[in-house]
Formats: structure tokens, sequence, C-alpha cells
């Protein structure tokens, strides 16, 4: 076992945290993260994100900006990379451990994140060889607070003729989950864009690579929940 964190570990609320992770992915499409965008993740009312925007500010855990919105410090950045670890590992030891499926431990580490220790969390990681992605394709910040991110590329950016690997799905919803498996798409797929309609129409897509290729369509709003990089266009 060893004890990277830097950070004294300052016990934050489950709500902060939840705050801290829907800052940290909303910063990195739009920046700074605005209060209403916050509200619709958090599905709460954009009246009370304006108060604890106020006391995340005062802890050192963000800039807030009014009107604009707000930016993680380096604190709160390092806080929301911790909860994600939690969240991150916990799903990998519901998976591989106590054989959930794989749309059915988002929720479950939404409620275990705030409540585990880094020992317990550890200690998980250790017992599973220290995974570097999550079920779902999400990378695990190191217990420095690295993280890769996956790039933002989505299926629904995809041309036609082109030959993509799926390298995260998002993990929010768990019968889209299960859609996407039985479609075949899950992290390490190779999927390759046959057709796209005009008009936010169906993309048409082979799944598999070789001789299993199977033909499937999927509409622009789910391909925009699939994570992809290119593998090569013909
Ligand atoms: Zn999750």
């Amino acid at each position: 076992m060893t004890t990277g964190s830097q950070t004294p570990t300052q016990p934050l609320s489950g709500p902060v945290e939840d705050y801290l992770k829907a800052i940290y992915d909303l910063e990195r499409d739009t920046q700074p993260a605005a209060t209403n965008d916050i509200a619709e993740r958090l599905a709460i009312s954009p009246a009370s994100v304006s108060g604890m925007m106020r006391r995340l500010a005062e802890q050192g855990l963000i800039t807030h900006e009014p009107y604009r919105g707000a930016r993680l410090t380096d604190d709160g950045r390092r806080a929301a990379l911790r909860t994600l670890r939690r969240h991150r590992i916990l799903e990998c030891y519901l998976t591989e451990v106590l054989g959930y499926p794989w749309d059915r431990v988002h929720d479950e580490a939404e409620r275990l994140e705030h409540a585990a220790s880094e020992e317990l969390i550890e200690r998980m990681a250790d017992a599973l060889g220290d995974p570097v992605h999550d079920p779902h394709g999400a990378p695990i910040p190191s217990r420095e607070g690295v993280v890769e991110e996956t790039p933002r590329r989505t299926l629904a950016d995809v041309a036609a003729g082109e030959r993509v690997r799926v390298r995260q799905v998002m993990d929010d919803d768990g019968e889209r989950l299960r859609y996407l498996a039985e479609l075949g798409i899950r992290p390490g797929s190779i999927l390759r864009v046959l057709d796209r309609a005009p008009f936010d129409g169906p993309i048409t897509l082979w799944v598999g690579d070789g001789a299993g290729n199977v033909t499937r369509a999927v509409g622009p709003a789910l391909g925009a929940q699939v994570f992809v990089e290119s593998l090569s266009a013909e």
C-alpha cells in the first residue's frame, strides 16, 4: 500500500464532491462551467447552485465569476479527481470482483464514492492490479491525481467510410448501456460508419472487425454518448 496523496484530505461532503465532479466535467467542454449547466447536470435549481458556488469559492475550491461561471482551483481539481478515482475503482471492483453487470454499477458507485475511505479504495485498487480504465472505458485518475482524459470525439462526429474504435461510453443511464451492449458497442469495439442520413437521421454502421460484422443503425443523440478514436479512413 502506498499513500500517494499529497494533499491534506479534508473530508468534503457528498454534495460538494458532486458539484466538483460536475464542474470538472463541464469545464472540459465550455470554460468556465455555467451555473445553468451545473444545475441541469445535478438536477437542482439554478438558485441553489448560486448559493453553493459562493460556499465553494469561500473554501478555495473554485473561483466564481458572476454571469460567467465557475472554474476549479488546483485544490478543487484534486478533490474532483479523487472522487472520480473512488467512483471508477468502485465500478471496477463491483464488476470484476462482485460480478455486477456494467449497467448496474454507476448508481452504486455514486452512493459509495462519498462513503468509502481512501484506504478501502486503495486496497480495492491493489486487489484489482491498479486498473487504468473503468468498465465504461473512463480513465481512472492515479493516486497522485494524474489522468489522461478520453478525447471528446464521438460517434456522432464520424464521417461515412471511417473506421473507429470505441474508447468510452457514457455510464449515467443503465438502459442506454444495456442497449449499447445489445448492439455490440462497448469500449474496444471496432465500428465502421457505412452511411449517414442527412437532417440528424440514422448513422448506419458495421459493428465488429472481420467476418462477424453486423449492420446496425443508431441515432446521432445516442452516437454522441459514445467516444471513439479514428483507426483509418478509406
Ligand atoms: Zn460511473
